[in-house]
């Protein structure tokens, strides 16, 4: 049987999204339909990332063959969750959520293992890819994007292209200081937009609330406090009002900066849906001007957690510039 090879021509390629809890790993063509699909718990206590994916990468290369018989792939894409440097494909910092992945140089690893170009990016610019491609980012040029997960995570779209900063650092959202004189921040910061609007931060604040009423501090699942919202529990609406506060003043700040069409929320606490959704564009359009906020619409996020796989695989196409400069050994045998 011959190896599958990696060629720049080809109208498929391998999608990872590295998460905090689970990896999804799947093979898409070019249109970003899935192929085939797996998924790992990403084990992040064990130091195992690195081996989860190859584990997948090298599942999905076997059943490619056996079950579509295909030949070729473009390339290997990347979303992973941490501070991407985007050029070198290594992991520049990564919280505790995922010990020890800082400085875990991805690219430089699977392009040796698989003889393939790879590239890699955070996992919301991956996402917001799939919005532009799939979802309702299409036929927009400036878009916004947020996931609400256990973290909350940011991708800017200005004029068609995701913005990367210096090295990949841009679209830091959820450190966006929405109450200056708020909670502190595991970043170092005070007030950041991730301790009221995660899933985490959700949580937290649920706990204060309940302490303060003298009612234990057991723990409770953002999930839960939704739901209970959602019925109309009056201690859960306090806490989802100022998750919406929050989201709606820094969605105003964005708005005021990069003046988009359309904002898009994505992540597990956004499954809320449509009390959510709606709540934080009533919130925005109080926060900023109307000149600005006119015509700018709030939607959920494509495909809900498959996004991030598809958008690391549709990068392979996004940035054929940046695929084709790995020098494959395939290629070079040609
Ligand atoms: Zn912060």
């Amino acid at each position: 049987m011959t190896p599958i090879e990696f060629i720049p021509s080809s109208d498929f390629a391998i999608g990872v999204d590295i998460g905090g809890t689970k990896i999804n790993a799947g093979i898409i063509d070019r249109n970003g339909q899935i192929l085939l699909q797996h998924h790992l718990p990403t084990l992040a206590q064990q130091g195992e990332v690195l081996n989860q994916v190859k584990t997948l990468i090298s599942k999905l290369l076997s059943e490619y063959h056996y079950s579509f018989d295909g030949t070729s792939l473009k390339g290997i894409g990347i979303g992973s969750a941490g501070q991407i440097d985007w050029n070198k494909g290594s992991i520049r910092y990564a919280n505790s959520l995922i010990p020890g992945y800082t400085g875990t140089k991805l690219k430089d690893e699977l392009e040796h293992e698989f003889t393939a170009s790879v590239i890699v990016d955070n996992d919301v610019n991956c996402l917001a890819l799939t919005e532009k491609y799939l979802g309702a980012a299409q036929n927009k040029r400036n878009v916004i994007c947020l996931t609400l997960g256990t973290g909350v995570g940011g991708a800017i779209l200005i004029d068609g292209k995701i913005i990367h900063g210096a090295w990949g650092g841009a679209a830091e959202i959820g450190h966006m200081t929405v109450d200056f004189n708020g909670v502190p921040c595991h970043c170092g910061s005070i007030g950041c937009l991730e301790q009221y609007a995660s899933g985490t931060g959700i949580a937290w604040r649920m706990q204060e609330l309940l302490m303060k009423q003298g009612i234990g501090t057991t723990q409770i699942e953002a999930k839960k406090i939704i739901a209970d919202w959602i019925k109309g529990d009056p201690t859960a609406a306090l806490v989802m009002n100022q998750a919406i506060a929050a989201l709606g003043s820094a969605i105003a700040s964005l708005v005021h900066i990069f003046n988009p069409e359309a904002i898009i929320i994505g992540g597990g606490v956004a499954e809320a849906g449509a009390p959510l959704i709606d709540g934080i564009k009533a919130e925005m359009k109080k926060r900023a001007m109307s000149s600005l906020v006119e015509g700018v619409d709030i939607f959920a996020a494509y495909k809900g957690n498959l996004g991030g796989m598809i958008g690391a695989a549709l990068q392979l196409w996004e940035y054929e510039e940046m695929g084709t400069r790995v020098n494959l050994q395939s290629a070079d045998k040609i």
